[in-house]
């Protein structure tokens, strides 16, 4: 890990330190945080990354392939298993899964 780290505040007013380029303020993120459902066991930026690509409900990520979903930007292979948890759970799976 890179160690500059960047002083910046939220357009709410919260000071934060940021070593990368993802303008994401930790108390924002925490306060957006879902509270129960597959979104909530995810990483913040593995849920940025389905943000991102438009997904928003356990269905819209079936119609992806879990190499696409791994090649999102923020998307880690730690989110996999809870992502394949939850699809298992509502009976769906990524496109090309064998
Ligand atoms: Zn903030």
């Amino acid at each position: 890990m890179p160690a500059a780290r960047h002083r910046r505040t939220c357009h709410n007013g919260h000071v934060y330190y940021k070593t990368s380029d993802c303008p994401v303020c930790p108390q924002c993120e925490a306060a957006r945080r879902p509270q129960s459902g597959w979104l909530a066991k995810l990483s913040a930026p593995a849920r940025r990354a389905l943000a991102n690509a438009g997904i928003q409900t356990i269905r819209q990520l079936a119609s992806f392939s879990e190499k696409e979903i791994l090649a999102l930007h923020g998307m880690g292979p730690s989110s996999l298993p809870h992502l394949q948890e939850a699809m298992k759970e509502a009976g769906l799976s990524f496109k090309n899964k064998k």
